[in-house]
């Protein structure tokens, strides 16, 4: 199984102007090649292949004068920059074709010196871990690292990125072998909400971190003083990079809450069973800034890639599943509910109901049937991984890991994916 560790580095100035002269040569490798395939589209000729496109920009280019300084930066980055290309042109193939569920993804897109982050990759031919702690990287040197947590096993490739907010990381991808946590007898069917973060079907509540509402003030305080700069001044650049920290402050609290809350959850149960959210189509609503502030689609990323890491079971309830509007005592369906209304009382046996709590334990009842009811009878852990479990970087394809999950029809053709 990949998984991506990720620590600060802080390379000198020498290598950061180093890191900034590679970020610019990949770069244009890889709007040089996307330029080729354009081209040889419009012409109607075949798309040259990874081959012909390395040889074309850059073991060729380094030999005429315009692309001359391609040589003076090591290859390996740059022949990785090609890979990212040939990533990006089968996602699209892959998502017109189907191939690739989620929303559509568009034909790459030539890169530009302002895009916010920038990144760079170094295969096992480019990087070397040094006994003294220091990573190093082929022309670059040796950078130091803030090891936060300790590498489970040899890396086989690091990405150096350059976020905007100035800061350096080095994103590892380690193989590692999943992980055994001791058995329990808990399931928990969750309810995302907005009043709270999250009601599991036992009873317990997450509640909502307001973390972008608390940190607004300071980020638009400093995005008012950014407005006040003149453009194109040294000061405006400075604002800027303080509005990027600011941002980068919230990211990083935020990611850390999750990680706390999502560890636990995978701790203390088997499986755990969510709803399948639009996320995307709520944001775009009245709702959006809650949304956004909770962060559901890495809330569940990160139970996926845990649960796959340690063994657990996930399963994705169809958001089809009328969680809200059944009763989890008897079963009756009393039809829907305004988000308003927090708590209502069955018409047919009378229980009162707390809206999330009823919702989690119908989401909970319907998981299990699921499981119980897919081929070959109860998903052992680890199988049913559903498709997005794949403990990777989002738009990284590593190995082969499995694209597809539990697909059944679950009892009372509940369709769960
Ligand atoms: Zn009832």
């Amino acid at each position: 199984m990949h998984l991506r560790y990720s620590y600060r580095i802080y390379p000198t100035a020498g290598q950061r102007a180093s890191l900034a002269r590679t970020f610019g040569c990949a770069r244009v490798v890889y709007n040089d090649a996307l330029a080729a395939r354009k081209e040889a589209r419009k012409a109607g000729r075949p798309y040259p292949g990874s081959a012909d496109l390395q040889k074309l920009v850059i073991t060729g280019a380094k030999k005429t004068a315009e692309r001359a300084w391609l040589a003076s930066v090591g290859v390996d980055p740059l022949i990785q920059s090609l890979r990212d290309l040939d990533t990006a042109y089968r996602n699209f193939f892959d998502s017109v074709s189907g191939k690739r569920a989620g929303r559509p993804i568009g034909l790459p897109r030539f890169k530009s010196k302002r895009d916010g982050r920038q990144s760079l990759r170094f295969t096992r031919n480019g990087f070397r871990l040094r006994g003294n702690g220091k990573l190093n990287l082929a022309k670059i040197g040796d950078v130091r690292v803030k090891w936060s947590r300790a590498l489970p096993a040899d890396p086989s490739s690091v990405t150096v990125v350059l976020d905007a907010a100035g800061r350096y990381h080095a994103s590892f991808v380690v193989d590692v072998e999943p992980g055994h946590l001791p058995e329990v007898d808990a399931e928990a069917g969750i309810d995302l909400g907005l009043t709270t973060y999250a009601v599991l079907s036992d009873g317990s509540v997450i509640d909502n971190p307001r973390f972008l509402r608390k940190a607004e003030k300071r980020l638009k305080a400093a995005q008012r003083e950014l407005s006040r700069k003149a453009k194109g001044s040294k000061n405006r650049a400075k604002a800027r990079r303080k509005v990027a920290r600011a941002h980068a402050k919230v990211a990083d609290t935020r990611m850390d809450w999750l990680h706390k809350q999502t560890t636990r959850i995978i701790r203390e149960t088997q499986a755990v069973y969510l709803e399948d959210l639009n996320v995307r189509g709520l944001s775009r609503g009245r709702l959006a800034k809650s949304v956004h502030d909770a962060g559901w689609s890495t809330f569940r990323r990160l139970l996926e890639e845990k649960a796959a890491r340690y063994g657990r079971t996930i399963g994705i309830v169809s958001r089809a599943f009328p969680s809200s509007q059944l009763c989890s005592e008897c079963g009756h369906r009393d039809g829907p509910k305004p988000l308003h209304v927090r708590e209502w009382a069955c018409t047919a046996c009378g229980v009162l109901h707390d809206r999330d709590l009823n919702a989690a334990r119908n989401i909970l009842a319907a998981g299990q049937a699921d499981r119980l009811n897919a081929p070959g009878g109860p998903a052992r852990p680890g199988v049913a991984i559903p498709r997005r479990a794949r403990p990777v970087e989002r738009g990284t394809r590593l190995g082969d890991l499995p694209r597809t999950g539990v697909c059944a029809a679950g009892a009372g053709g509940i369709p769960v994916r």
